[in-house]
């Protein structure tokens, strides 16, 4: 939607309560009240470094954030700025002077960690180069700005020289090429429940996988998983989580290339598909996504604390999603991992007195990945059970070797992509040698790799 903001636009002080308040009054869509602009009400502090246990989340966010989609323009100015897009993220905006945008960029509630989010478009009647500062409450900067031409442009990290972040990391202040055609900003690729519908069905296609929808998050949006196996019947399975963090693109990134690593052509991928089942839900938190939020559901909590107290309907759909292919007697997982981002690529895995079946599994498979990429650093950060994540509970429930897979948000797109594959072939060989040392005859050999 453009907003033009009425006539009166040019006449008016460029202040930021004049400029919020003919955005919220003319360009709010959806129903429902607007809330107004919290003035000098600011959030509370961040929770806690990446790793680390935050506080317990609370229910309660802190505004409603689903009538915040809007777009402002500056008339003078001849220029727009929106989150009307899936995934799209920022508060207020106003001018100062004529050439600095300020973007507010909140959390949509508190306490949470550290990963704000923005996502937004602009453009301007004549093309212009321009400063946009984004000022984080509740965050410091974690996201180097991404930018593309149009809805189908292919996203490119901004240069060097054209963003400067405060020492207090509280702002980062962009140089910005506008004009008629649109810019797209955003903290990664915009990679919303349209990206996933895609790539779902392009799996779908292949004759060993299988799409069904396992249930519905609150905000409407379905939950999907993908059944990977030649054999229906086979008893040993491995489980795949992604997104339960919005902003954790790098992670979802990673998770494309190892799943379609095992739902490959090659003739170990079809060896491995004979004997195991892999089941996939790439897109645990499909309303914070799509909603831009930073890190929580739509209830305000982190679908990732809520693996012992299951309130969320998300991690229940997926819990019994899970729980339902193991009902086959004699069905066991051998592996599990989910999916996230940090600040580097890290692999959180479980302290290893703590035993998993099959034993050792973990080590065995971090050493063949080793092996496989003598020059990439692969970085093994093991803890215990107090947090309640999807990985302890891979474990407590199955006693399943369980990792989470963390990718930085800065990796390079190609290294994201030849660890999670070369992660991927790890698996499936090292999950064929168990079975032939179990006596059980697969085709599993160098030759296949
Ligand atoms: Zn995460």
């Amino acid at each position: 939607m453009n907003c033009w903001g009425g006539s009166s636009v040019n006449s008016m002080p460029k202040t930021l309560a004049t400029l919020v308040l003919l955005a919220l009054a003319s360009c709010a869509s959806g129903a429902g009240a607007v809330p107004a602009a919290p003035e000098g009400a600011r959030v509370g502090a961040t929770a806690g470094a990446p790793g680390e246990e935050p506080r317990p989340a609370e229910s309660h966010p802190s505004f409603a954030v689903d009538v915040r989609r809007r777009t402002t323009g500056f008339l003078d100015a001849g220029l727009w700025i929106s989150n009307e897009i899936r995934g799209g993220w920022l508060d207020e905006v106003w001018r100062e002077g004529d050439s600095l945008v300020v973007v507010r960029i909140r959390p949509e509630n508190t306490p949470i960690n550290n990963s704000p989010w923005y996502a937004f478009k602009l453009w301007s009647h004549e093309p212009d180069t321009l400063e946009l500062r984004l000022t984080y409450d509740g965050g410091r900067h974690r996201y180097w700005p991404r930018i593309r031409t149009g809805a189908l442009g292919a996203w490119q990290p901004l240069p060097q020289e054209a963003v400067r972040v405060d020492s207090s990391a509280t702002a980062a202040t962009l140089r910005l090429e506008v004009g008629p055609d649109t810019v797209w900003v955003a903290g990664q690729e915009l990679f919303t429940s349209e990206t996933f519908r895609a790539w779902n069905d392009s799996l779908a296609g292949l004759p060993h996988v299988t799409l069904s929808t396992i249930g519905t998050s609150p905000g409407g949006r379905s939950l999907d998983m993908l059944q990977i196996t030649a054999d229906p019947e086979a008893l040993r399975h491995v489980f795949l989580l992604g997104r339960q963090h919005p902003p954790e693109v790098t992670g979802t990134l990673a998770l494309l290339r190892f799943v379609e690593k095992l739902a490959g052509d090659s003739p170990l991928a079809r060896e491995f598909r004979r004997h195991y089942q892999v089941h996939v839900v790439p897109l645990v938190n499909p309303d914070g996504v799509d909603l831009g939020y930073w890190r929580h559901n739509t209830n305000g909590v982190d679908l990732n604390r809520d693996w012992v107290a299951f309130q969320q309907p998300e991690t229940r759909i997926v819990r019994s999603a899970l729980l339902g292919v193991l009902e086959r007697p004699g069905a066991e997982v051998w592996f599990a991992a989910d999916f996230h981002s940090t600040n580097r690529d890290v692999f959180f895995t479980l302290d290893r007195s703590l035993e998993t079946r099959p034993a050792g599994f973990v080590d065995r498979w971090l050493d063949r990945i080793r092996l496989d990429l003598p020059d990439y650093s692969v970085s093994d950060v093991p803890s215990g059970l107090d947090s309640p994540t999807s990985r302890n509970w891979f474990y407590r429930e199955f006693g399943a070797p369980a990792v989470i897979y963390e990718v930085g948000d800065a990796t390079d797109r190609a290294l994201i992509r030849e660890v999670a594959t070369t992660a991927a072939r790890a698996l499936m060989e090292l999950l064929l040698e168990e079975l032939n040392a179990m006596g059980v005859q697969t085709t599993a050999d160098e030759a296949m790799r």
